[in-house]
């Protein structure tokens, strides 16, 4: 495998496949690299209904091998490996992954986040048929169902709003006793009759047959146990950005997440980042498919502007 490239894209998530496509489309000799499968965090997603252009919506493995599909179509090149290391101090940056080091000019940062799960039974099985990690996404899918939310930061008040907007019921489940929330969050939330609180409880299990059906809690407290009949729950306790291979090299915001320009420009010359992974990202594929278009545009001209 020949190891220079214009331009290594870290992440074969909507933001690397968009990033990939207007790269190859430049004709910049263009590689993206992905350590699990092509298509990121959405290819669990068994509905996608707010990516523009597919008005009876479309699962998202399949949205994200169409894009991968059309990328490779332009030349953009594709690399089963991890990124562990950057050297990003000379021009010809050096990019360390488990399957050897290759060389770039430019460097797209795609490599997302990854939400931060409850690990108990249940969750996994039916993440997609009643377990959901944003509410953006899948408030719609819940209409007139009585649904949970776990949580007690900002983004579960957020999420309870949304809901509140198409469920029957929404009820947060927190394990503390107050919302970590802002003042005016959570001001709108108890004023929505829609929303009510269970505080100091944490969810032990998720149960239910093809969809979920109920949850059972623990009161932290207490001790006691109950049983909450639900249609589905929203886990919304955080994510992570995957900057673990960064180390250092770029200034982060106090969650994590990388600072970029509106050009998508981190702060070293010839690094950008695109998609979840950015600071202030709004976490939806359109967001992450134009960032990763622009932060293409941008390598490109940084390329040509640095020969
Ligand atoms: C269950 C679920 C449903 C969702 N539904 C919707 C929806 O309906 N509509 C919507 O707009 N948004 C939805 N989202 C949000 C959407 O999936 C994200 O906003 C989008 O995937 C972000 O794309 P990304 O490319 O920035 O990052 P990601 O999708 O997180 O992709 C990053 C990729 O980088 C890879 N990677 C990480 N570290 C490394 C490394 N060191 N080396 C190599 N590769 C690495 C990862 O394996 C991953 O494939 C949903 C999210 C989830 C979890």
């Amino acid at each position: 495998m020949n190891k220079e490239y214009d331009v290594v894209i870290i992440g074969g998530g909507p933001a690397g496949l968009s990033a990939g496509l207007y790269t190859a489309r430049s004709r910049l000799k263009s590689l993206l690299i992905e350590k699990e499968m092509i298509g990121g965090k959405i290819v669990n997603a068994e509905l996608v209904e707010n990516y523009p252009g597919f008005p009876e919506g479309i699962n998202g493995y399949e949205l994200t091998q169409l894009m991968h599909r059309q990328a490779t179509r332009f030349g953009l090149k594709t690399l089963t490996a991890e990124v562990t290391a950057l050297d990003v101090s000379g021009k010809q940056k050096i990019v360390k992954t488990n399957e050897g080091d290759l060389t770039a000019r430019a460097i797209i940062i795609a490599s997302g986040s990854k939400e931060q799960t409850l690990n108990v039974p249940g969750e996994k099985e039916f993440t997609g048929r009643g377990v959901s990690y944003c509410a953006t996404c899948d408030a719609a899918l819940f209409a007139e169902l009585p649904v949970a939310v776990v949580g007690g930061g900002n983004a579960a008040v957020y999420d309870a709003l949304q809901l509140a907007k198409f469920a029957s019921s929404v009820v947060v489940v927190h394990r503390r006793q107050e919302l970590r929330a802002t003042r005016i969050t959570q001001e709108q939330a108890f004023a929505e009759p829609k929303i009510k609180f269970l505080w100091n409880t944490v969810v032990e299990s998720i149960d239910g047959a093809d969809t979920v059906k109920s949850l059972k809690l623990r009161n932290v407290v207490t001790g006691e146990k109950s049983n909450l009949e639900v249609g589905g729950v929203f886990v919304a306790i955080g994510f992570k950005p995957n900057t673990a291979y960064l180390k250092g090299l770029l200034p982060l915001d106090e969650a994590g997440y990388i600072i970029t320009n509106e050009k998508m420009e981190a702060s070293v010359p010839g690094i950008l980042a695109a998609g979840d992974i950015r600071s202030n990202s709004i976490r939806q594929l359109v967001s992450a498919a134009g960032d990763g278009a622009t932060a293409a545009i941008y390598a490109e001209r940084y390329l040509t502007a640095s020969r």
